[in-house]
C-alpha cells in the first residue's frame, strides 16, 4: 500500500489555487460563475515583453540556464532595485527563480530547522505557513485585525520574538488586505530588528508597483537590517506574466548563494526564454504601467462603494495590490433556505451556490472573519459581481 508522507498529508492545498479550481469546474458543468478568487492580472502581458521572448527563441536561447539566472537579467534587475527602490544588490546577491513562490520556498529551505520560530503577520499570504511547515519550522501567527489596517508594529512584532525566532514573512502591499507599510513604519521595525541581527525578514514586494499612496518602502533601504533582509519581488503581477514563472530575490551573499545550491538540487534555472522576455520588462519605465494602476484604482473604487451599500460588511481602505478584504463577521449566525452561515468558509461556499462568485475565505489567511475579494477583472464583470454578492448576503436573515 502507498503512503504519503506525513509532510504532504500535514500540508495545506494552497486555498487560492483550490478555490479556482473549483470555479473553473463549475465553469466548464456550464455554470456562470464570476471568479473573483485568483489573484492573477486580467491584462496580457505587454507586447514589448512578448516579442524580446520571441526574439530569445529566434536566437536559439532555449537551453539550460546558469542556476541562478542569467547574468544580463541579473544585471537588469540589479539596476532596477536601484531605479525604483534604492537598493543595492549586486549581481552576486540576485538569484532568479521560477516564480517568487519558489523564491520564498528557497529562503526558508535554506535558513529554517526543525522547531525555528517564523513570525507571520496575519492575514497572511496562504503559502508561507505551508512553506515554513514543510521545512520544519514552527509558524507563530500574531494578529492584525482591520481596525489597525491589518498591520502589526514594531512593539507587536518584538513581543512575538522568542530565543527560538529565525525569522519573519511579510507581504506589502498586502495580500490578502491590500495593507501598504510606510517608510516610517518600516524605519520603526528597523530599529528594533537591528537588537535581533540573527532574524532574517523576508520582505515579499511582488505587488510594489501596484501601490495607490505613491512610492513604495522597502525595508531593506535601512542600513541597520540592510543584512537581514531578503527581498522578494518577481514579473508575475505587474507585468501580467504569471504564467511565465520568473521571480527573484535580492538577499545577503550567504543567502543567494544557498538559495541557488537549493534550487540547483530542486529546478535548475528558469526558462530561458522567459528570462530573456524579462530583461525588457526590468528595463522598461515602470511609468508605462500607470494606466494598469489607474484601472485597478478604478475597480477599488467599486467595489468598495458597492460593499459599503451592503450592510454588516466593514472594510478597511486598502492601498495597494488588487483584493479588498472586508469583515463579514456580522452575518455569521443568519441564514437563508435552511443554511446557516458560521464561518467565513461558510460564508464563501454560500456566495458560490448562491450568487454564483468565487471568492476565498479567509481563513486560508489566518483571518476567520473575512473574506478575499480580487478585483484583478473588468468594471463590468465586478459590477455583475457586486450585484450579485448584494442580493445574497441580503437573503440572510
Ligand atoms: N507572494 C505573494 C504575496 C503573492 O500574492 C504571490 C502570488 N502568486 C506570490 C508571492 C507568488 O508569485 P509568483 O507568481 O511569482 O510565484
Ligand atoms: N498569489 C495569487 C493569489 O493569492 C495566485 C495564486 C497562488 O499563487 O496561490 O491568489
Amino acid at each position: 500500500m502507498i503512503q504519503l508522507s506525513k509532510r504532504l498529508l500535514e500540508m495545506e492545498e494552497s486555498a487560492t489555487i483550490a478555490m479556482s479550481r473549483k470555479s473553473r469546474e463549475l465553469k466548464a458543468e456550464g455554470k456562470d460563475i464570476i471568479s473573483l478568487s485568483l489573484g492573477e492580472p486580467d491584462f496580457f502581458t505587454p507586447q514589448f515583453i512578448k516579442d524580446a521572448a520571441n526574439e530569445a527563441m529566434v536566437n536559439n536561447f532555449t537551453m539550460y540556464t546558469p542556476v541562478e539566472g542569467y547574468d544580463d537579467l541579473r544585471e537588469s534587475i540589479s539596476l532596477k532595485f536601484k531605479r525604483d527602490n534604492g537598493l543595492n544588490y549586486p549581481k552576486n546577491q540576485i538569484v532568479v527563480s521560477t516564480g517568487a513562490k519558489q523564491s520564498i520556498a528557497n529562503v526558508v529551505m535554506s535558513l529554517i530547522n526543525n522547531g525555528d520560530e517564523v513570525i507571520v503577520p496575519a492575514p497572511y499570504w496562504v503559502s508561507y505557513v505551508e512553506i515554513v511547515k514543510v521545512a520544519e519550522g514552527t509558524p507563530v501567527i500574531i494578529n492584525a485585525g482591520i481596525e489597525n489596517d491589518f498591520k502589526v508594529t514594531a512593539d507587536e512584532l518584538e513581543k512575538a520574538i522568542t530565543p527560538k525566532t529565525k525569522m519573519i514573512i511579510f507581504s506589502t502591499p498586502c495580500n490578502p488586505t491590500g495593507s501598504v507599510y510606510s517608510k516610517e513604519e518600516l524605519q520603526a521595525w528597523a530599529t528594533m530588528l537591528k537588537k535581533y541581527p540573527h532574524i532574517v525578514v523576508i520582505a515579499d514586494e511582488i505587488y510594489e508597483h501596484i501601490n495607490f499612496t505613491g512610492k513604495h518602502a522597502s525595508l531593506a533601504q535601512f542600513d541597520e537590517v540592510y543584512n537581514q533582509v531578503v527581498t522578494v519581488n518577481g514579473v508575475s503581477k505587474a507585468w501580467a506574466m504569471t504564467g511565465w514563472r520568473l521571480g527573484f530575490i535580492g538577499a545577503p551573499k550567504m543567502i543567494a548563494d544557498a538559495c541557488t545550491k537549493v534550487q540547483g538540487q530542486f529546478t535548475s534555472g528558469t526558462s530561458s526564454i522567459t528570462q530573456k522576455a524579462s530583461i525588457a520588462a526590468m528595463n522598461a519605465d515602470p511609468a508605462v504601467l500607470n494606466d494598469m494602476i489607474a484601472a485597478f484604482k478604478n475597480r477599488r473604487e467599486l467595489v468598495l462603494n458597492a460593499l459599503n451599500t451592503i450592510s454588516g460588511v466593514k472594510t478597511n481602505l486598502p492601498e495597494g495590490a488588487f483584493y479588498v478584504f472586508p469583515d463579514i463577521s456580522s452575518f455569521f449566525g443568519k441564514s437563508f433556505e435552511g443554511t446557516t452561515i458560521r464561518t467565513a468558509e461558510d460564508l464563501s461556499m454560500f456566495l458560490l451556490s448562491d450568487a454564483l462568485v468565487a471568492l476565498v475565505s479567509g481563513e486560508a489567511f489566518g483571518d476567520k472573519n473575512c473574506i478575499r475579494i480580487s478585483y484583478a477583472a473588468s468594471e463590468e464583470t465586478l459590477t455583475e459581481a457586486m450585484k450579485r454578492i448584494k442580493v445574497s448576503l441580503e437573503k440572510l436573515k
